[in-house]
């Protein structure tokens, strides 16, 4: 009986436990879900809820009406934000792993970051400091979240193309930051060589400066 608990523990055949939770860290019944959202005590990975603002989502004109952002202006605007985040976490706590940012719209995930540390440590010094943080006018939210596999819990249809269930899909749909960015990001680790910083063209920083007047308020 025991065996057969661990084999189904977090999966949809598991009536106690919710699998949702398990898999992508955030289940959409939050705190009223029927089954057990088991925190966990430790874990190499936290999330930062609702942290990335998708201005495609929130762009509106004092009248109400959308104004339009190009899909290059959006793309701009992700890669700053992540690699702000990024370089930011890194440098204060410690090496990151991987980092994932969801496209979602329903509330439960929308613009959710997982941060995967690479020592449990980093990432427990990280949410209790972090939930004295503000971001971008808004309280920073940070809890150590159960999700470690990011395969399991992301969307394949959307990385496809191809999901029909679209912004209010319940896995992950995590957008990708631009070529140039991962490898500056992830490429300076000791297992791949880094890049020639001549490859890498003008500063970042000073792009996000001139586009964001108002960075000092977004700052951790
Ligand atoms: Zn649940
Ligand atoms: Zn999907």
């Amino acid at each position: 009986m025991a065996e057969y608990l661990a084999s189904i523990f977090g999966t949809e055949k598991d009536k106690v436990n919710c699998s949702f939770y398990f898999k992508i860290g955030a289940c959409r019944h939050g705190d009223r879900c029927s089954r057990l959202h088991n925190k966990p005590t430790f874990s190499q990975t936290i999330v930062l809820l609702n942290l990335y603002r998708n201005p495609q989502n929130t762009a509106q004109t004092a009248d109400g009406s959308h104004c339009h952002v190009s899909d290059v202006e959006v793309q701009e605007h992700y890669d700053n934000f992540f690699e702000e985040v990024f370089t930011e976490l890194q440098e204060k706590y410690g090496e990151i792993e991987e980092m994932n940012v969801c496209d979602n719209l329903g509330d439960h995930l929308v613009g959710n970051v997982y941060v995967k540390f690479r020592r449990e440590e980093d990432a427990e010094r990280a949410v209790a400091e972090l939930n004295n943080r503000w971001f971008n006018g808004q309280a920073v939210h940070a809890e150590l979240s159960p999700v470690t596999d990011f395969r399991e819990s992301c969307c394949r249809q959307y990385e496809m193309g191809e999901c029909t269930r679209g912004g209010f899909c319940n896995f992950m749909h995590l957008r990708p930051i631009s070529r140039n960015l991962r490898r500056q990001l992830y490429g300076r680790r000791p297992r791949r060589r880094s890049p020639p910083r001549s490859h890498m063209g003008h500063h970042p920083r000073e792009r996000h400066r001139r586009h964001f007047p108002d960075h000092r308020h977004g700052r951790f």
